[in-house]
């Protein structure tokens, strides 16, 4: 498959183009670093054992037949968790690589607040596997409010959707979705409460016609996936903008919680 060998050149295209001279004097100088733990590694921006160990990959195929949200206990297929038997949601399903645990939040903490481009090209590589092969994508970040933006500099969901539109060859949309008011932090927040939140505040892209989106196949891209609630904001903007396929892809996402309301 050509993508896949472009994709995993560019994963280390930042030091494997130098001559070996000057790589051996560049990794003695500055020697590549586990991005989640700092333990002197081999390879650059690829993770320690013991920080690989730790990741706990998820299988798309498994877990809820609609959400994908893993199960604590073995279910028979086609079983659907209890959020989306309480109410379907508008999203067609959502891939994540990873688990929310201790390493997978380290990488997102460092990718939100330290703008490690070499990070979320990790992310891509990992979550590259997870993107359905029968569609020709349109790649979406979850979108950030202006403000968040300007504090922080960048969209870190916009630094995973770019890394993974280079290393598959789909098209990014960065502002497909566009946040017309600031949400608060939503931890904390119940279902309901979180969908309240969230109503009205995401929008179709103003440079994005109807006709761009209608009748496309929309890969909505985030870096933690909590309840839900963002992934159904976006896809129900995207599904009124005729978009006939919304599927969320993350890096990591939080187990459900059985007490949330
Ligand atoms: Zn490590
Ligand atoms: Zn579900």
């Amino acid at each position: 498959m050509p993508g896949a060998a472009r994709g995993n050149k560019r994963q280390v295209i930042s030091t494997a183009r130098l001559s070996a001279p000057f790589r051996a004097v560049l990794d003695f100088a500055l020697p590549p670093r586990c991005p989640a733990c700092g333990v002197i590694v081999t390879d650059p921006m690829s993770l320690c054992g013991d920080c690989w160990d730790k990741l706990d990959f998820l299988d798309p195929d498994s877990g809820c037949a609609t959400c994908g949200a893993p199960f604590e206990d073995p279910q028979p297929e086609e079983s659907l968790c209890a959020p989306c038997m309480a109410e379907p949601p508008r999203h067609d399903g959502v891939r994540a690589v990873v688990v929310y645990g201790d390493v997978a939040q380290t990488i997102a903490i460092k990718l939100k607040h330290g703008r490690r481009v070499g990070l979320a090209r990790l992310i891509a590589g990992l979550a590259r596997r997870l993107v359905p092969a029968d569609e020709d994508w349109l790649l979406a970040p979850v979108p950030l409010h202006r403000w968040r933006i300007w504090s922080r500099g960048f969209n870190q969901s916009a630094l995973i959707a770019t890394a993974l539109a280079r290393s598959t060859g789909h098209t990014v949309a960065l502002d497909l979705l566009h946040r017309k008011r600031a949400t608060p932090m939503m931890k904390g927040l119940g279902r309901a409460a979180r969908k309240r939140v969230l109503a009205g505040a995401i929008m179709p892209g103003p440079r994005w016609p109807r006709a761009a989106v209608a009748g496309r196949a929309v890969l909505l891209i985030d870096d933690v996936h909590t309840s839900g609630a963002t992934a159904n904001a976006c896809a129900g903007v995207l599904k009124r903008a005729g978009a006939r396929r919304v599927v969320m892809l993350c890096w990591a996402r939080v187990p459900l919680d059985p007490h949330a309301g």
